[in-house]
């Protein structure tokens, strides 16, 4: 069975729309957004037009902080700090990348975990290592969400997740060992967590066999094809988190997307699969969206 993320984004729209009327309705303000954007990456740009889009059709305030690539790190440090500071705002993100004069760390650092709605700071992340609230960041989200709204179960079951980076592999591992006592508000389900999870990186030795134990592999390793039909176990789930740009002169871009699995022949041994486009990337604004309303709900009013 397909996984049809774009279709979950878009239903959890709906239910974000219909929460956040409802907060307005009781007379409550709107939760608010701010994102900063420093210089002119013209990814970065259409990405921030995309986020700030989305929040206004489910109504969420957002609002653009935009500098100049140029701006010094204490600039921005200065802007980070008065956001912290700022109560009419409920959560804010800085896109990266970031200008190369200027250290990721130092900043995410600065953020305030409360308002940090990405979910990349040292703090929300090792919150989340402890098992204390906190805002995880949007793609780990995404996929669990896509598990709960699919009810695929990850108690007791083995779950081997490809990539260790710090934004997918080490997050989404770490969700889905922990025991499932903290559910994410919104969350469909609240039992995900309690697998055993095994990570696998560029230095696993004989990841096929590894994979062939799996009732769920997640991959993000950035490699067309790197799970083929061979590695999977009838039945398993098999969710792609890659995003590859391939040569297709037949395509009007000239290219395509792929995901790190050998979809065509993995869909008919996998019991659920995600696509490329249409799977785990549709999640992502969605899951920032409720990162957002989370922090308005249990940090900010
Ligand atoms: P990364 O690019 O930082 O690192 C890749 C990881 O994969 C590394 O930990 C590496 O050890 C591992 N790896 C690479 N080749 C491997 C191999 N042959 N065997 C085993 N492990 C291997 O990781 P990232 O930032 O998590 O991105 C991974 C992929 O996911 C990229 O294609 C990226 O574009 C995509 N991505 C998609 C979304 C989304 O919303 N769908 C979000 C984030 C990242």
């Amino acid at each position: 069975m397909i996984i049809d993320g774009k279709q979950i984004a878009q239903t959890i729209r709906g239910e974000l729309r219909e929460q956040i009327a409802a907060l307005r309705a009781e007379g409550k303000r709107a939760p608010k957004l701010a994102v900063v954007l420093v210089g002119h990456n013209p990814a970065s740009e259409t990405y921030v037009a995309n986020k700030l889009k989305a929040c206004a059709e489910v109504g969420i305030k957002a609002e653009k902080i935009a500098y100049d690539e140029y701006t010094t790190e204490q600039t921005l440090l200065n802007e980070i700090h008065r956001l912290n500071n700022d109560d009419s705002i409920d959560g804010f993100i800085v896109q990266l990348p970031l200008p190369a004069h200027i250290n990721e760390l130092t900043i995410l650092s600065a953020i305030d975990y409360r308002k940090d709605v990405d979910g990349l700071t040292p703090e929300n992340v090792g919150r989340t290592v402890q098992g204390l609230p906190s805002i995880v960041s949007a793609t780990p989200r995404g996929i669990r969400e896509l598990l709960a709204r699919y009810g695929i179960p990850t108690e007791g079951k083995h779950v081997v997740v490809i990539g260790r980076s710090n934004i997918v592999g080490k997050p989404i591992a770490m969700l889905l060992m922990q025991r499932p006592y903290l559910s994410l508000p919104g969350m469909s389900a609240a039992s995900l967590g309690d697998a055993t999870v095994t990570v696998c990186h560029s230095k696993t030795q004989d990841l096929a066999s590894i994979c062939r134990t799996a009732d769920i592999i997640i991959v993000a390793a950035g490699s067309p094809n790197l799970v083929t039909a061979s590695m999977v176990k009838p039945g398993a789930t098999v969710i792609d988190v890659g995003i590859n740009r391939i040569d297709d002169p037949a395509s009007p871009r000239g290219y395509r997307l792929v995901g790190d699995v050998d979809f065509e022949h993995v869909a008919p041994v996998a019991g659920f699969i995600t696509p490329v486009p249409g799977g785990v990337g549709p999640m992502t604004i969605v899951s920032l969206m409720q990162n957002t309303i989370q922090a308005y709900h249990e940090y900010t009013r």
